[in-house]
């Protein structure tokens, strides 16, 4: 008989989770798929949302069409608790499902409200309402200061690598497009461009050769990079740090600190900021039925859509494993590995795995990497969320390593 498996949340780790099962183990599980939203947001191509007015239905991917094949269940409903040792999902519609084994995969929270001064004052990129809301305050600006940065997260003990911001590489892309924009714009003269990072050095996650790779084009751009800059508050005209300093400001374009969904601590199975940790085989700790994959797992260090993916496979070999009696349980081997737009038709490919204690840490500039970062969003998007088939992917790899 087949084992009932409950995915929560369907982005990057849920849905390739969801689409190995349909190709390799639809006979051995019986899947439901609950998310709080109607579509699966494809979070990489936002910025071109923000800054280059890409149409905000080319990022959306409704789920009624992810499950169109009637072998999934798709609740969409709010996940509000989970009883591990009944082994059951409590969603805010007052409905319980059960599970024989359960994927967590739902993310982070991008905590806007944590941060004084931001719903009145500031601008985001990081979901479906503050992109085209950025584009609309970029259209209407007419020169100014400009000034761009991550809040701090905090993290509990168990974070493996506790970078002070999860995810820089947007920041990297909104200050590119940014200054591309007003370049196109003639309002470039007319404005400065300050970034913040809260960490000892803009991009944490990288090593020295891409820091290298990337230094001449933020000079040439006429941006100004602030380490050690912590958010105390958001002004309407400037930004307050902890260390006493500010930056006037005319535009205010923040990352927000990331913490875990609500239901984790509600159901006492993550730490204190709602992450949660696992073994190597992304298996939680105490609930071995339970897997973990994602920005919401505590070994996901940057929090990237590829780590995602990585995990996805991971927890799904094992899961393989267990159910088939046979095959191999996948390493996790962590790596960065991010295009970022600069503007135009020109774009930085980063491969990086010296976060990790590894010795790849390389760029690829210029058109290419824009087409490669096109190819793939598109691709994703049309085949309504499957990763590039993995020849492509190695085809890819092979040009970078080479
Ligand atoms: C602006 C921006 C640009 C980025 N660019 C890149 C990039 O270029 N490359 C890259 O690799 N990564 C990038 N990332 C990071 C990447 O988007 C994330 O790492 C990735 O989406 C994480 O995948 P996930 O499956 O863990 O979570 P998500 O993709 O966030 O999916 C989580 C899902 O869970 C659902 N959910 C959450 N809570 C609940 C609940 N209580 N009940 C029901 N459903 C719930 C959500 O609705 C969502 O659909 C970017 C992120 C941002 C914000």
């Amino acid at each position: 008989m087949s084992k009932k498996l409950v995915i929560i949340g369907g982005g990057f780790a849920g849905l390739r989770f969801l689409y190995n099962v349909r190709k390799y183990m639809k006979d051995e599980l019986e899947v439901t798929l609950i998310d709080m939203r109607k579509t699966s947001l494809e979070k990489p191509s936002l910025p071109e949302v923000a800054l280059e007015g890409k149409e905000v239905s080319k990022v959306q991917i409704p789920f009624e069409k992810i499950v169109k094949k009637g072998d999934v269940d798709f609740i969409n409903s709010t996940v509000e608790k989970i009883d591990p040792e009944k082994q059951t999902v409590q969603l805010s519609s007052g409905k319980e499902v059960k599970y024989d084994y359960l994927l967590i995969a739902a993310g982070a929270v991008k905590d806007y409200d944590a941060m004084p001064g931001f719903n009145e004052n500031a601008y985001s990129v990081c979901d479906d309402t503050q992109a085209p809301k950025l584009w609309k305050k970029l259209n209407s600006f007419n020169g100014g200061k400009i000034v761009i940065g991550s809040a701090k997260t905090p993290w509990s003990e168990e974070t493996k690598i506790p970078l002070a911001a999860p995810c820089e590489g947007p920041i990297g892309e909104i200050m590119f497009m940014v200054d591309h924009f007003l370049r196109e714009n003639n309002l470039r003269e007319k404005s400065t461009i300050t970034v913040f990072t809260p960490g000892e050095i803009f991009f944490e996650d990288v090593g020295e050769k891409v820091h290298n790779d990337l230094k001449p084009f933020i000079e040439k751009s006429g941006i100004e990079v602030k380490n050690n800059k912590v958010i105390k508050s958001i002004e309407p005209d400037s930004v307050k740090y902890e260390d006493g300093t500010e930056d006037k400001s005319d535009f205010t374009i923040v990352i927000p600190p990331y913490r875990g969904p609500d239901f984790v601590k509600e159901s006492g199975i993550g730490d204190a900021y709602g992450f949660i940790s696992t073994d190597s085989e992304m298996r939680h700790n105490k609930y071995r039925n339970i897997f973990v994959a994602g920005d919401i797992n505590n070994l996901s260090m940057p929090k990237l859509g590829h780590i995602a993916i990585l995990q996805a496979d991971v927890a799904f070999s094992s899961l393989s494993k267990e159910l088939k009696g046979k095959g191999e349980i996948e390493e996790f081997k962590p790596e960065i590995f991010c295009i970022m737009n600069r503007g135009g038709s020109d774009a930085t490919l980063i491969l990086s795995d010296y976060l990790f204690g590894g010795k790849t840490d390389k760029t690829i500039k210029g058109q290419i990497a824009h087409l490669m970062k096109w190819g793939f969003d598109s691709y994703y998007y049309y085949t309504r969320g499957h990763m590039p088939p993995e020849a492509v992917q190695k085809r890819m790899e092979s040009l970078i390593r080479a």
